[in-house]
């Protein structure tokens, strides 16, 4: 029996966890956390005794949303395997460890996740994969292929005889930097599981966006304002740092400021310029190129030196993590920016709810927040203009709708979406997908396959008449009369009951 529970991401965006029953083995596609809830609300529907009948976990990112809760798996006696791309898994070490300094740092050790210990245990227990390479393990065949959405990300294919699932994860948009998602490769398959985060939200082309971002910027800098971008370190960090290096002479000369984790992670990214576009791969390898890093770019080292850019009358540019303001460095600068009205804040692509990012975009103004560094709570009364930078790196709607109209599945679920733009996704792929389906958390969906191998192609004749006979298949049931009982019969067993027809293969 070929089963899929939906454990997380179910008319949600984030907290991605699918549990897969195929062939006897039990396979989860990604353990991640729901960014905007703290604790054991935020972690998927697993418990103890599914966690230790899990062979195996398929990653197709590091993005907490779709990895966090593995070491809490292995908490919870998970003793399979793990599989996830090279950069996933260095990009993962990093994030995990800045999940885990937040837990120390802020919660009661009882109310943590999972320490220091399973996390390391995580990583021994993880196999890395690189994309277009396929591998088996227990009797399924798997295949990582590339996604687009952020360094190493992958759209997953696990594949057994007359069976074919492809789980997208996170599925790009078109990049500055990485290489765009190609569909025939895995065209055709039994299931598709698609994200739907943007479904019914285009937006206007990434040139307009782009020019319009740079003038809000020029204009704050000009007045001798700060901008503030939330980032997440990896992805968005990457996509605007390449952005701001493309477009520097339409901007005044000021300094750019990277912060916290986003450091790390662009060290990670200079690691695996392979795995990026050509045309960064060729500027790198030819020009030496690095498509990140020019001379205004800093990164501070000291909290004085934060404190006098904060304080002082100077215009920059300041990228810091977390992206929805839920925690970290852009935190700490919201505090100490927000409230002067020549500042503004760039809010770039989805806020998750109940993070201060997505209430910021509904207009609230006054927060409580708590400064990292003394750890006191503080109102802040936001003045500063808020601008949403609709950049993201998940595909919008048109490029949804064109990657399913190329894959052309017999099922697809939608997933990593609200019931909303799910519905609206669904609406305008009708034409291109067998069934769709918008499963719900807890949802256990029934993937039953024709086993192609085992048909045989064996028909009964039956005649009805002197010149005529009807064929049916094998085990076609038949309400006939007989001695004048109406019962029901196979169509071979009717066959045998009138003794005198040829059967034929
Ligand atoms: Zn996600
Ligand atoms: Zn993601």
């Amino acid at each position: 029996m070929t089963k899929l529970t939906v454990l997380g991401s179910g008319r949600e965006v984030g907290r991605s966890c699918l549990q897969l029953d195929v062939e006897g083995r039990r396979v989860l596609l990604d353990c991640g956390i729901q960014a905007g809830q703290f604790g054991r609300s935020s972690l998927p529907l697993i418990h103890e005794k599914l966690a230790s009948s899990i062979d195996a976990v398929l990653v197709t990112h590091a993005h907490l949303d779709h990895s966090a809760a593995l070491p809490r798996l292995l908490r919870m006696g998970f003793k399979g395997r793990i599989f996830m791309t090279l950069p996933t898994m260095a990009l993962a070490n990093l994030l995990w460890q800045d999940e885990l300094s937040l837990m120390e740092r802020e919660w009661p050790p009882e109310e943590r996740l999972w320490g220091s210990q399973e996390m390391s245990l995580t990583l021994s227990s993880t196999t890395a994969t690189t994309y277009h390479e396929e591998f088996q393990f227990n009797g399924l065949r798997f295949n990582f292929h590339n996604a687009g959405h952020i360094l190493g990300s992958a759209m997953i294919e696990v594949k057994t005889p007359g069976f074919r699932l492809v789980y997208t994860g996170d599925l790009g948009s078109k990049s500055n930097h990485l290489r765009y998602w190609r569909a025939s490769d895995i065209a055709y398959p039994d299931v598709l599981i698609l994200e739907s985060t943007y479904g019914g939200v285009n937006r206007r082309s990434r040139g307009d966006l782009e020019r319009e971002f740079v003038e809000k910027a020029r204009a704050v800098l000009e007045n001798g304002g700060k901008v503030l971008i939330p980032v997440f370190s990896v992805g968005k960090a990457q996509e605007l740092l390449k952005l701001l290096k493309d477009r520097w002479r339409s901007l005044p000369k000021v300094k750019v400021i990277l912060e916290g984790m986003a450091i790390n992670a662009l060290k990670i990214y200079e690691q695996f310029l392979i795995y990026m576009d050509e045309g960064v791969r060729r500027a790198f390898l030819f020009n030496a190129v690095n498509p990140f890093k020019w001379e205004d770019l800093a990164f501070p080292a000291a909290l004085g030196e934060r404190k006098r850019l904060v304080e002082s009358r100077e215009p920059a540019i300041i990228l810091a993590p977390s992206g929805m303001l839920r925690g970290g460095w852009s935190l700490w600068y919201f505090l100490h920016l927000a409230q002067n009205p020549e500042n503004m804040v760039v809010l770039v692509g989805f806020m998750a709810e109940g993070t201060i990012g997505h209430a910021l975009l509904n207009g609230v103004k006054q927060f409580k927040v708590r400064d990292i560094i003394s750890g006191e709570e503080r109102d802040v009364d936001v003045k500063a203009q808020i601008y949403h930078f609709e950049l993201s790196t998940h595909a919008m709607h048109s490029e949804l709708c064109n990657f399913v109209a190329q894959m052309k599945p017999e099922k697809l679920v939608l997933v990593h979406g609200t019931l909303e733009s799910a519905l609206k996704l669904a609406s305008s792929v009708e034409d291109h997908a067998g069934e769709i389906i918008i499963p719900e958390n807890g949802a256990q969906l029934d993937l039953e396959h024709r086993k192609v191998e085992t048909v045989i192609p064996v028909k009964v004749e039956i005649p009805i008449g002197d010149k005529i006979a009807v064929v049916l298949p094998r085990g076609f049931p038949l309400l006939v009369k007989f001695n004048g009982k109406e019962k029901f019969l196979k169509a071979e067993d009717l066959y045998s009951l009138l003794k005198q027809p040829r059967s034929k293969c």
